[in-house]
């Protein structure tokens, strides 16, 4: 089975992504957690590019970066693993690139949905649970986060806020990939949500 967790930047997804990771560990499956961008080796070059370049990139050539991770990422970490049998949980997906390249770069959201369905084959996770929550709370945990930003979190608020709106969009429009859960409410209330819907997932 293939899980995506999505949502804003200071949404909770590491953390939720810990937690049932630890679960589905204890229940006996073999996880493989991984990242968008960067859950390769060519990956972690890219993931560089586009985190920590000094100065501008031209959206369009943002967008395919990004594609051109998920393409290697898909063909050489998520399908050998699911071919394995194995559960692969992963931070962001093709919705992190239409809410963030597309809503938030304002490219067109079906292009940049077709250009990652093209990346990665068609291929689509059986469940993507969405951390939804307003920017503003988002940022006040990140700036108590104490660590430095990257250059995509340092974005203004209202590139935050259309990335949520996407966001909410894409879950509207496929509403049985997507459990949507209100990113404000506790660990532990969220992760019991998450663990839930991923036990029915997993049952025979
Ligand atoms: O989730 P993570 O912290 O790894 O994401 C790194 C940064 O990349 C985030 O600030 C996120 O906003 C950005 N990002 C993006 N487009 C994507 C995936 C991530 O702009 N498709
Ligand atoms: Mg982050």
């Amino acid at each position: 089975a293939w899980i995506t967790l999505e949502g804003g930047d200071g949404s909770g997804k590491t953390t939720q992504s810990n937690l049932l990771a630890g679960w589905l560990t204890d229940e006996g499956h073999t996880v493989v957690r991984t990242r968008e961008p960067g859950g390769s080796e060519v990956g972690q070059l890219i993931r560089d590019i586009v985190l920590h370049h000094r100065g501008d990139i031209a959206p369009r050539a943002e967008a395919l970066l990004y594609a051109a991770d998920r393409a290697h990422h898909v063909a050489t970490v998520v399908r050998p693993a699911l071919a394995r049998g194995e559960v692969v949980l992963q931070d962001r997906y093709l919705d992190s690139s239409v809410a963030y390249q597309g809503a938030g770069r304002v490219l067109d959201a079906t292009e940049i949905r077709n250009l990652s369905l093209w990346a990665a084959e068609g291929a689509l996770p059986d469940l993507t649970v969405l951390l939804d929550l307003d920017p503003t709370t988002a940022r006040t945990r990140l700036d108590s986060a104490d660590k430095p930003f990257d250059r995509l979190e340092a974005e203004k608020a209202e590139f935050h806020g259309r990335v949520r709106d996407a966001y909410l969009a894409l879950a509207d429009a496929e509403p049985e990939r997507f459990l949507v859960l209100d990113a404000a409410a506790s660990t532990q209330e969220i992760a019991a949500l998450v663990r839930a819907r991923v036990a029915a997932l997993l049952a025979p």
